[in-house]
């Protein structure tokens, strides 16, 4: 473990919470709390944690119940593990006034309204009272641009996807099920060295390649379908995302005529995209481009997101909500177009923002050039 990285993210982080007004905060998102300690446990569900983060200016505490205690004080170097035994309102409420917390900084989207309800009463009635102040963003925004090691995670996490990606294309014949190629995806991914899948793997074909985020059905295969494969692995906690649209035979004139457009509107968008410019003039390039060619209407999602920890973080790259790009984020440029009843292409190539602008991280060289 990283002990030097760890302490210049919570030194970035007490900066922030500075700027916030905040003495102390309450890390519980899962991917927030791995960025900041390295500890790695998930939460099963919204309601059972397996564990959260109490920073302030001098401690860094990491509170978990007695099944994690072990792996937290393995994984999170420079913490200190306290194991709570009443649940967390009664082990926020006996450590706050020891650290001397006035005002506790909590995420503000992911502390569920019950949760949120008991901490006001108890915090409230101790002596001092502890306020409670949302934020929003704080250690996302921190996320957004990459460090090296997390870079090199990055890549590591694209080339085994990559690899995937092509055995699947070769893989691809009618008769399989959507069902069996993203059963093949997963046991390549394991099989790979993956943790995990990034997301449920999308396999789309025929009919079904017009829903953006079909889910795998019995369907099989048929020659001339458009396959769309949007796929992605966890490895060593960074995920992937990458999408190839592959055909059966010869597509119709229609299919090949969108896949042309969304590889142009892709290349003319990945050209173009460097730290500085605006998310959302770059994905205008894509959308520009693809509404000249009498699609507009069929290119419904964004341009693409940031991934890293989690495969959709910041800065998302839509037509509203312009934030600036920066050297060092890592975003999916990932045009679509789809077309109901008939079927869709969607092309996604993972890139890195540099200062001389976008270094390609995804690899594999499944194009058609009609
Ligand atoms: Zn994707
Ligand atoms: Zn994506």
């Amino acid at each position: 473990m990283d002990v030097p990285l760890f302490k210049e993210r919570i030194s970035r982080l007490r900066e922030r919470l500075r700027e916030k007004g905040v003495d102390c905060i309450w890390i519980v998102q899962p991917e927030n709390r791995r960025y900041l300690s390295g500890f790695r446990a998930t939460d099963l569900q919204l309601t059972e944690s397996s564990g959260s983060l109490l920073i302030n200016e001098h401690d860094s505490l990491l509170l978990t119940d007695s099944r994690y205690t072990e792996e937290a004080s393995r994984e999170a170097v420079g913490f200190a593990v306290k194991t709570i035994q009443n649940g967390i309102v009664k082990g926020l409420a006996g450590l706050l006034p020891d650290l001397g917390t006035r005002r506790l900084g909590f995420e503000k989207d992911y502390v569920t309204w019950g949760i949120h309800q008991e901490l006001e009463k108890t915090l409230g009635e101790l002596s001092p009272p502890v306020e409670l102040v949302p934020l929003d963003g704080i250690v996302e925004e921190m996320r957004e641009v990459k460090d090296a090691d997390e870079i090199a995670a990055l890549q590591a996490s694209a080339d085994l996807l990559s690899a995937v990606m092509g055995e699947i294309i070769d893989f691809l014949e009618p008769g399989l099920t959507e069902r069996a190629v993203a059963w093949k995806v997963e046991e390549l991914a394991r099989e790979g060295g993956a943790e995990d899948l990034a997301f449920p793997s999308i396999v789309a074909s025929g009919p079904n390649s017009a829903l953006p985020h079909a889910v795998p059905t019995d369907r099989r295969l048929e020659q001339g379908d458009a396959v769309v494969l949007d796929l992605g692995v966890k490895l060593n906690g960074y995920c992937s995302d990458m999408t190839r649209t592959v055909f059966l035979g010869t597509p119709s004139p229609v299919l090949k005529k969108i896949y042309r457009t969304v590889r142009e509107a892709q290349a003319a968008a990945i050209r173009e995209i460097r730290p500085g410019l605006e998310t959302t003039f770059v994905d205008g390039i894509a959308r520009n481009f693809i509404k000249k060619a009498g699609f507009g209407d069929h290119f419904g999602h964004g341009l693409g997101h940031g991934v890293g920890l989690a495969t959709h973080e910041g800065p998302r790259l839509g037509p509203r909500k312009p934030a600036v790009l920066k050297e060092g984020m890592v975003v999916t440029v990932e045009p679509g177009i789809y077309l109901p009843g008939e079927g869709g292409v969607r092309l996604e190539e993972m890139v890195l923002l540099t200062a001389g602008g976008a270094r390609i991280l995804t690899r594999d060289s499944h194009f058609y050039d009609w």
